[in-house]
């Protein structure tokens, strides 16, 4: 069985912290991302988090919104001992209500009549001291984004009203003794353009929170965490991709612990054009990091023959497969360690999971289901024994990158656009063949070319070819062909749950598809794929 390790410091230790307590709005990650954006550290439980339980005392809270009506039963309530601890609160939405609920002795919330989502004007009200601090250096009126169905009937006692709309006349409240604020719109949303300095006015001014959170003192910081959880003797491995998190992470044991961190890179025979040799390239010439790469091309596609119309199956055949691979390696790279002075077994996975992924794992979706197990590498084998190590595990995505570039990875790899675990299996729609795989890999190299060369990798989130299970009439040199279909498709999103296609225009999309079909043999038509996500997803299967 994998386990997580207990980390010895902890950055809520080192760092002024904001609490974020989640009641599972859509937003939750968000609040806690744009406070460290002003060097503000800031870590996200579930709501039904027990202040008992945590080691540490935040420098504030913020409740957050949710999906549900605080007067529901069932609903989900904080643990109260917060309205006690003496420390600073914001309430959003839903926590603005939570709030409400409990100093109104569970009374004056109800359902509004007319729901208010989107844009809303608020317009403020000063009363003097603590109670304006929140919306310090703001324009008297400004423009907020709602979503809501509830609202304030009341004022719960020793609260008064610092902000309105016209159809929320309780849209920012505060206690008239106490630093509890609640607002009804949402300031972690772009759409709500001076949401930032109100937060900002909260856990700074408010909460008196240190802006020290920068990434330079992250990286001692974590060189020093893995250091002492892995001692001077232990051994690490972990799964590389080529990717940034996998990439990053690598990077940082490297540091730390240097060649007794052991990159395992797998060929799956559906990597990129030329994938494999320039990860070794990077990684090992220009990262210097102790890698074992593997190729297990024919084992994959050997297995994935046959496989012609269900994805999810060619998932769970590349998922097995990686971790047969990576299991034997592993056996033998630690028999090779065993053997050198520094030895020791291995007992530490190492895994890039990210913050969204550990907040997806805590967050609160029922009273019974607060904590899901971590996703890991698809589920090693409990046999495997294996610790795991996640660096990365406090960061956002963009945080990552931002981690890279302190480490001196270059800008190309740093940002490069994710890539799938299957990888290009779930391009080919229909069986994945040594051919097929020939044909999607050409036709994505050339895509991906153009894109870079027009200037445009960067404002595209992810762009790939994918190759379609059909075949179309073409007309080649006179002759007439019956050849294949690639569709195109490149997406602009900022948290990839929603995501809209790429506007190009048609002089780039020509150049594309006259490269494509002249270039790439068994392709007689390029189509572009015009859909967001919802309804499509970003990948094809
Ligand atoms: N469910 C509550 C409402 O509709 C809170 C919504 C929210 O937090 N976004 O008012």
């Amino acid at each position: 069985m994998t386990t997580d390790a207990t980390p010895p410091v902890p950055p809520h230790k080192t760092f002024d912290t904001i609490l974020v307590l989640d009641f599972g709005s859509q937003y939750t990650h968000l609040i806690t991302r744009r406070l460290r954006e002003f060097n503000v550290y800031s870590e996200m439980l579930p709501c039904t988090a027990k202040l008992a339980d945590l080691d540490f005392t935040p420098k504030g809270i913020i409740l957050s919104g949710g999906p549900y009506s605080v007067y529901e039963e069932g609903a989900p309530h904080v643990d109260h001992a917060v309205f006690d601890l003496g420390v600073p609160i914001l309430g959003i939405c839903y926590g603005l209500q939570e709030m409400a609920w409990h100093f109104g002795k569970n009374a004056g919330v109800a359902a509004g009549e007319k729901r208010e989502y989107g844009h809303a004007h608020l317009s403020l009200q000063q009363h003097g001291g603590h109670v304006d601090e929140l919306f310090k250096g703001l324009d008297s009126d400004i423009e907020v984004w709602m979503s809501h169905g509830d609202k304030l009937s009341h004022m719960p006692e020793h609260f008064v009203t610092v902000a309105q709309t016209p159809n929320s006349p309780y849209a920012g409240i505060a206690h008239s003794d106490k630093k509890m604020y609640g607002i009804q719109f949402h300031p972690e949303v772009t759409h709500t353009p001076q949401g930032k300095v109100l937060l900002r006015n909260f856990a700074v001014d408010i909460c008196q929170s240190r802006t020290d959170w920068t990434m330079g003192k992250f990286v001692d910081q974590e060189i020093a965490r893995i250091r002492s959880l892995v001692g001077d003797k232990g051994h690490v491995i972990g799964a590389v991709s080529g990717g940034v998190d996998s990439t990053v992470a690598a990077k940082l044991m490297k540091e730390a612990i240097g060649d007794r961190f052991h990159a395992v890179m797998v060929d799956n025979g559906v990597l990129r054009l030329n994938e494999a040799k320039q990860v070794k390239e990077t990684l090992e010439k220009g990262l210097g990091i102790n890698l074992t790469v593997v190729d297990a091309s024919d084992l994959f596609l050997d297995r994935l023959a046959g496989i012609k119309d269900d994805p999810e199956k060619k998932r769970k055949v590349i998922g097995n497969t990686f971790i047969d691979i990576f299991q034997q390696k592993a056996k033998e790279i630690a028999a090779a360690a065993h053997n050198t002075p520094s030895a020791g077994e291995i007992e530490w996975l190492l895994q890039g999971t990210l913050y969204p992924d550990v907040i997806e794992s805590l967050s609160f979706k029922g009273p019974s289901q607060t904590i899901k197990t971590h996703h890991n590498v698809g589920g090693l084998p409990a046999d495997m024994n294996l610790k795991l190590i996640e660096p990365l595990r406090e960061l956002f995505k963009d945080e990552v990158r931002a981690l890279g570039v302190e480490l001196g990875i270059n800008e190309d790899l740093v940002w490069r656009h994710p890539f799938p675990g299957p990888g290009i299996a779930i391009r080919i729609l229909g069986e994945v063949t040594r051919e097929q795989v020939r044909i999607a890999r050409e036709a994505d190299h050339i895509f991906i070319e153009e894109i870079r060369a027009a200037g445009l990798y960067r404002n595209i989130s992810q762009a790939f070819a994918a190759l379609l299970p059909v075949k179309a009439v073409g007309v080649m040199g006179d002759k007439r062909v019956h050849d294949q279909v690639i569709a195109l498709r490149a997406v602009e999103t900022s948290d990839f749950m929603t995501a809209d296609w790429y506007p190009f225009d048609g002089a780039f999309l020509k150049r594309v598809s006259r490269r494509i079909v002249n270039e790439v043999n068994g392709v007689c038509r390029v189509v572009y794929d015009i859909t967001s996500k919802p309804p499509g997803t970003i990948e094809m299967e």
